[in-house]
């Protein structure tokens, strides 16, 4: 069940450089769906992917989770192993 409490909590967005509430995160990504970003925004400031499992449906939930950024350091790996496939 949404809560009220966690829809006025607020932090800076990177994105848009001021502070917002996280209802905002919420609803900003495509469609109907939470912002992209919304897991990294907001794990310092309580249990946002325990809140989100509970709150989105399912399907939603998968598609955020599988949305995620790769983390940099296997972006960077991958990029290197095409180059040196490219190569040889
Ligand atoms: S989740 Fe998205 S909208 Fe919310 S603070 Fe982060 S970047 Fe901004």
């Amino acid at each position: 069940m949404p809560d009220p409490e966690k829809d006025n909590l607020e932090t800076r967005c990177p994105r848009l450089g001021s502070i917002i509430p996280f209802r905002y995160c919420m609803i900003s990504g495509e469609g109907d769906m939470p912002c992209f970003k919304i897991l990294d925004c907001w794990w310092e400031i309580f249990d946002v992917a325990a809140y989100l499992k509970e709150n989105l449906p399912a399907g939603v939930y998968d598609k955020l989770i599988t949305a995620q950024p790769k983390p940099r350091v296997a972006t960077i790996v991958e990029i290197a192993e095409g180059t040196k496939k490219r190569n040889e």
